[in-house]
C-alpha cells in the first residue's frame, strides 16, 4: 500500500509518499518565503497552485514509482487558510478520481502528532505540538486527542514570526530568531503569561515590539537584538515547558513528545529534555525533516486511518478551516 499525502494548510505545499510500514519514500516540498514581512494568504495560495505540478513530479521521481502505483490519496482537510486548503483538496480529489483510489482528508494537527509517535516509537505520549498557527498540549483520553492546554491567542510560531517581522526579518522568522538568540547575553524582563494549563503570547509580543521600537534598534544595535531574541525564547519556551510539566504531573503517562515546526528549535527541546530527565520520563523530538509542515506526515496519517477502515466519499472532502484536534475520534490508535 502506497499513500500519497498532500499538505497545503499554510506556507508549505508538501507531497509525501509513504508505505504501509511507515517508510518515507519521498517528502518533497516548496515553502513560501519572504525577504521582509509575513505571508499574504492570496500570494501563498497562488504559490501552491503554481508549484503543485513541480512538487508532484519530484515526489514521484524521488520515490522511484509511477503515479499509478499509488493506492490511496490523503490530504490536509484542516485547520488552515481557506484558499491554501482548497488547492490541496482540489488536487487530491482530481488525483484520487483519476487513479480510481480512495481519498482521505486528515486533520493536520493529528498528522503532526502521528508522525512524531511513529518516529519516536512512543505509544501514548503527552505531546507538545508547536507550530505556526497552533500550540497545544495533547494526550489521548477516551478515544480522542484531548487538549490539556493551549494558546489562547496565536501559535508560538506565529508569535516568533511576528516578533521577527518587527525586527525586519523575512518569513519564516523563527529559525532566524533561534540563531540570533545564541548571541544573547542579557535577559530582558518580559511578561510571563501561563494561565492554568493555557498560555498567551500577544502581551509578550506587544512588549517586545515596544522594546524594539523604543530602543537603539533603529540604529541596528545587534547585541540588543540578540538579547531580545534570547529573552523572547527563554520566556515563551519556559512557559511551554511549565504547562507541559503540569500536564505530566496530572496525567499518568511517561512519555513526552515534541512535534510541529517549532520543534526544530534546539533550546525548546533542551528545556523539555531537562524537565523529563528530572521527572524520570522519556522524551523525544520529531526529526527536523518531519517537524515543519510536510506531505509525509499527511500520507502516514492517511495510512493509519485507512488501516482502521476510514475513507471519505468525494462529497465529504470539503475543507474545514477551524477543525479542532479534539473533534476527531481516534479509532486507529
Ligand atoms: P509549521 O506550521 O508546523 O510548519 O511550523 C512553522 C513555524 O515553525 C513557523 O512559525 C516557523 O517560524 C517556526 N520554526 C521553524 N523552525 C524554527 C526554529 N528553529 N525555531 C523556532 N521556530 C521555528
Ligand atoms: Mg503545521
Amino acid at each position: 500500500m502506497l499513500c500519497l499525502g498532500i499538505e497545503s494548510t499554510a506556507h508549505t505545499l508538501g507531497i509525501g509518499i509513504v508505505n504501509s510500514n511507515g517508510e518515507v519514500l519521498a517528502n518533497e516540498k516548496s515553502t513560501f518565503t519572504t525577504e521582509t514581512g509575513g505571508i499574504k494568504p492570496g500570494k501563498v495560495t497562488e504559490h501552491h497552485i503554481l508549484m503543485y505540478d513541480f512538487v508532484l513530479k519530484r515526489a514521484i521521481e524521488k520515490a522511484n514509482i509511477k503515479l499509478k502505483d499509488i493506492n490511496l490519496v490523503a490530504f490536509s482537510q484542516g485547520p488552515g487558510l481557506g484558499g491554501c486548503l482548497r488547492v490541496g483538496a482540489a488536487a487530491a480529489r482530481a488525483l484520487a478520481t483519476y487513479l480510481k483510489v480512495p481519498i482521505r482528508g486528515v486533520n493536520h494537527c493529528i498528522a503532526h502528532v502521528e508522525i512524531g509517535k511513529h518516529t519516536s516509537g512512543f505509544k501514548d505520549p503527552i505531546t507538545l505540538y508547536v507550530s505556526g498557527a497552533n500550540t497545544q498540549i495533547l494526550a489521548l483520553a477516551a478515544g480522542r486527542y484531548r487538549v490539556f492546554g493551549e494558546t489562547l491567542d496565536t501559535g508560538v510560531g506565529n508569535f516568533l514570526d511576528s516578533f521577527g517581522r518587527a525586527l525586519g526579518l523575512g518569513f519564516p522568522q523563527g529559525p532566524k530568531i533561534e540563531e540570533l538568540a545564541l548571541k544573547g547575553k542579557k535577559y530582558v524582563e518580559l511578561p510571563y503569561t501561563v494561565k492554568g494549563m493555557d498560555f498567551t503570547f500577544s502581551g509578550i509580543l506587544t512588549k517586545l515590539e515596544q522594546l524594539a521600537k523604543n530602543s537603539e534598534l533603529k540604529t541596528k544595535n545587534s547585541q540588543l537584538i540578540s538579547d531580545l531574541c534570547y529573552s523572547a525564547q527563554e520566556t515563551v519556551f519556559a512557559m511551554l515547558t511549565e504547562a507541559t510539566e503540569r500536564a505530566v504531573a496530572h496525567i499518568n503517562k511517561n512519555e513526552v513528545l515534541l512535534t510541529g515546526g517549532v520543534a526544530a528549535n534546539k533550546r525548546l527541546a533542551e528545556m523539555l529534555q531537562l524537565m523529563c530527565k528530572e521527572r524520570g520520563i522519556k522524551f523525544a523530538v520529531v526529526p527536523k525533516d518531519l517537524s515543519g509542515d510536510n506531505g509525509a506526515m499527511i500520507a502516514w496519517a492517511g495510512i493509519l486511518e485507512n488501516k482502521a477502515g476510514i475513507k471519505n466519499k468525494i462529497s465529504e472532502t470539503k475543507v474545514n478551516q477551524d477543525w479542532r484536534t479534539d473533534q476527531v475520534e481516534v479509532i486507529w490508535s
